[in-house]
């Protein structure tokens, strides 16, 4: 079986509309999101595709904040507000940190309600719904168990989202050796797993926290396609796709220009605002490189007129 690490969530772009349509019409408010995005330009870099990577497997065409805006995007609406994270399994100390601190992140970064709930079993899973895989065995569950049975059930009434997170390793059928994760837009719902976040690659230049790394960036780039962000191909971007966990680790723990400026206008806040929430978070982990980056964009975007 090939080792399929493609995020299956990720592999629905095609499946969505033609973005290439007329420019919406502009109004006061967009022309200042795009004179910010303008002027953060500087603190990312042009895409790179290197070997193996997502974009030389698969054809995008990116999607601009304009595009963004004329493609009718699913938004959080005053009912359906807050995002909820749902830990299913048993963890360790570092994943339940890594856990928090997403939630955490996920606050600042989406401008939202964010509600993590208390840890659940996994329940009773049908047997056609798991297997075992890999040596010493395991169990691995198939991600319909979630996405199909568990989280609809929980779905609460403002949900913008349901997130799950899982110590179980998944797969999405029988012809994949495994998955990181997989959402389904029209549900809500959407189920993520930490099985595989530690892994040590050795050419990647890791943090040593690099399982809340990788969580964060994975949490924060479904969550996105959840409010109908599509993969970002003119810069190195959280919102860009990922083959494997090597171009995962290359990217941001920051979107990028275009898409600051589609979820300042999808969540109507303040891109300053949010940059300053990202520098305190990363202050509070002791992180001053990043903590200082968000501040600098802080700055440029609250001196734009
Ligand atoms: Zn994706
Ligand atoms: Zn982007």
């Amino acid at each position: 079986m090939a080792a399929a690490a493609l995020l299956a969530s990720c592999a629905k772009q095609d499946t969505q509309p033609d973005n290439a349509v007329a420019e919406p019409p502009a109004d006061a408010r967009t022309e200042q999101l795009k004179r910010q995005r303008d002027a953060v330009t500087g603190f990312f870099k042009p895409m790179k595709v290197l070997d193996g990577d997502w974009l030389q497997t698969q054809s995008e065409p990116g999607e601009t904040f304009e595009q963004y805006i004329a493609s009718g995007p699913t938004l959080p609406t005053d009912q359906r507000r807050t995002i909820y994270i749902q830990p299913i399994g048993n963890f360790t100390g570092e994943q339940r940190k890594a856990i928090r601190l997403t939630a955490e992140y996920m606050r600042a970064f989406y401008s939202l309600p964010v509600k993590l709930l208390a840890d659940r079993g996994l329940g009773k899973v049908p047997a056609d719904l798991k297997r075992k895989a890999g040596y010493p065995s395991r169990d691995q569950i198939r991600t319909q168990y979630f996405l199909d049975d568990v989280l609809p059930k929980m779905l609460k009434d403002d949900a913008a989202a349901l997130i799950a997170f899982t110590n179980y390793d998944l797969y999405p059928g029988d012809t994949w050796s495994f998955v990181f994760g997989q959402a389904s837009l029209e549900k809500r719902v959407g189920v993520w797993s930490l099985y595989r976040m530690d892994d040590i690659i050795l050419e990647a230049d890791n943090p040593k926290d690099r399982l809340l790394f990788r969580t964060l960036k994975i949490a924060m780039h479904e969550t996105g396609h959840m409010f109908s962000m599509r993969h970002c191909t003119k810069y190195e971007c959280l919102m860009s796709g990922t083959n494997h966990l090597l171009e995962t680790d290359r990217r941001p723990v920051d979107n990028c220009p275009e898409c600051m400026a589609k979820l300042a206008w999808a969540m109507n806040y303040e891109p300053a605002e949010r940059y300053e929430k990202l520098a305190a978070f990363w202050e509070r982990q002791r992180n001053g490189d990043l903590a200082g980056e968000f501040r600098r964009k802080a700055e440029v975007v609250r001196a734009v007129k």
